[in-house]
């Protein structure tokens, strides 16, 4: 672009007085039909456990799920993103592919009672696998393709359940073809796969670990998650995962990442959900808590950042707080 504006005929604040005309020029807005929201689902009757580090989330039981599904839906939300947090673990995460597995309950119970909401279905097996990585291991390492092969039927497992989108996790190689011929092969050429393609070996997942009960129990995940210094191997990952099926693409975490998701936008044009992951969501309650900063104008200002570097689709765990602004500002 090429600006020939000076002062003093161009004034940029002439256009900040009014809120009217600030309005008029808003280049990003976030809107709720925006929104993921992540949930944890859990064994047993009436358990609403709340996780610490994370205020104002739970691990919750099939049925106050379904309740909590119901008031996220009132409030505009559409949309859920599923984890779970199984009865038994073994060594490599088969547990999460049986039909009454945790999740698969859940979906079904959510669906009898609110077939509208969109379900999506996070696939990969550091919940369900007792050493907590996201694979089968051998020799100390996490087997790449022998894991591809209990992801494709989780997969499967979690569509036949009632699942309206798959969402690998896993960062093995080649796991969106293996899952899209899975889900092909099964009569499910319509579901549509949203793929953590950037997704980063990051700090910022601490609270989701204490959320899932997910921790590694030995080593990290620096072998098969991306290391936070790359952005040209993200750009990569991203490609492979477009090549091999992959409907959305997603970068995590999102608010040190947003360089990758101006880049991951402009390159490939595709929709992309960025995952406001939740040691993200907890530093800006903490430091609320302590009356730091002004939490609602925070949140907005952040998720409002990931709308300007190009991103379609948030998932947070602000989405309920979000959906809540949203209808306030709305009445003002
Ligand atoms: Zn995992």
């Amino acid at each position: 672009m090429n600006y020939k504006a000076s002062f003093p005929q161009t004034r940029l604040r002439r256009l900040r007085y009014s809120p009217v005309v600030r309005k008029m020029v808003t280049e990003s807005s976030v809107f709720v039909d925006d929104l993921i929201m992540p949930l944890f689902v859990c064994p047993g009757v009436n358990v609403q456990n709340p996780i610490k580090s994370m205020p104002g989330n739970f691990q919750l039981s099939v049925d106050n799920l379904v309740k909590e599904c119901k008031v996220i839906f009132d409030l505009g939300v559409k949309s859920v993103l599923l984890f779970g947090i199984p009865e038994h673990k073994d060594e490599d995460g088969t547990v999460a592919c049986q039909h009454d597995g945790i999740v698969q309950k859940a979906i079904r119970a959510i669906k009898k009672e609110l077939p509208e909401i969109f379900i999506v279905a996070d696939v990969c097996n550091c919940e369900y696998t007792v050493h907590g990585h996201c694979g089968t291991i051998v020799n100390n390492d996490v087997d790449n393709d022998l894991t591809l092969v209990t992801l494709a039927k989780q997969s499967v497992s979690l569509a036949k359940a009632g699942a309206d989108m798959i969402a690998p996790s896993d960062m093995m190689d080649g796991r969106i073809s293996a899952v899209r011929k899975a889900l092909d092969e099964n009569g499910f050429v319509k579901i549509p796969i949203m793929s953590y393609a950037a997704k980063y070996a990051s700090g910022f997942y601490g609270p989701f670990r204490d959320a899932a009960e997910s921790a590694p129990k030995f080593g990290d995940r620096a072998s098969y998650q991306m290391n936070p210094a790359n952005s040209d191997e993200a750009m990569r990952e991203i490609a492979l995962d477009i090549e091999e099926g992959a409907d959305i693409v997603m970068v995590k975490p999102a608010m040190s990442y947003l360089d990758v998701v101006y880049r991951a936008k402009q390159m490939f044009k595709m929709p992309l959900a960025v995952y406001n992951v939740s040691g993200e969501f907890s530093m800006v309650k903490a430091a609320a808590a302590n009356g730091w900063i002004d939490e609602k104008r925070l949140m907005m200002e952040i998720v409002t950042s990931f709308k300007r570097a190009g991103a379609d689709i948030i998932i947070t765990y602000f989405a309920k707080d979000i959906a809540k602004f949203i209808k306030e500002k709305q009445k003002k």
